[in-house]
């Protein structure tokens, strides 16, 4: 049975519904080391069985930013400032990774976050580990 985690930027112009069954206390929490986490201090997580709904309240707001290798958007509030989670389309479906501090209510005993750094990767591997590892997307931004 999958439980509805809510997520949004600070003034509430985009947002985000996280569903999945898998426990709080069991999520794997990674902070990607790449120069656009480490300056956000992202914690992200995904469930491949789980779903991910984004709600953009003002389109005006979202602010898609690719970088590097071009292959997902990093969903920011033009308002506010917060990165919300990234966003990938293609061949084989649409994905996400969310940004848990991005949570509207903050979870209790949630693991800590670990420490990742997907750098040696290439446009077809970081592809490929989207499309196995994150969050598929029912509702796009
Ligand atoms: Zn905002």
């Amino acid at each position: 049975m999958n439980e509805a985690y809510e997520g949004s930027c600070h003034c509430g112009a985009i947002g985000w519904t996280y569903r999945t069954a898998i426990p709080p206390q069991q999520w794997q929490l990674r902070s990607c080391q790449c120069s656009f986490c480490r300056r956000h201090s992202t914690r992200c997580t995904t469930d491949p069985a789980g779903s991910a709904e984004f709600s953009i309240v003002d389109h005006d707001a979202l602010h898609r930013y690719r970088f590097g290798l071009q292959t997902a958007e990093f969903l920011t509030c033009r308002r506010c400032g917060v990165y919300i989670g990234a966003y990938a389309d293609g061949p084989g479906g649409r994905f996400a990774t969310l940004n848990l501090n991005a949570l509207k209510t903050p979870l209790d005993g949630i693991p800590a976050s670990a420490p990742t750094d997907y750098d040696s990767e290439d446009a077809e591997a970081r592809i490929r580990r989207r499309e196995s590892r994150w969050t598929p997307v029912t509702q796009a931004p």
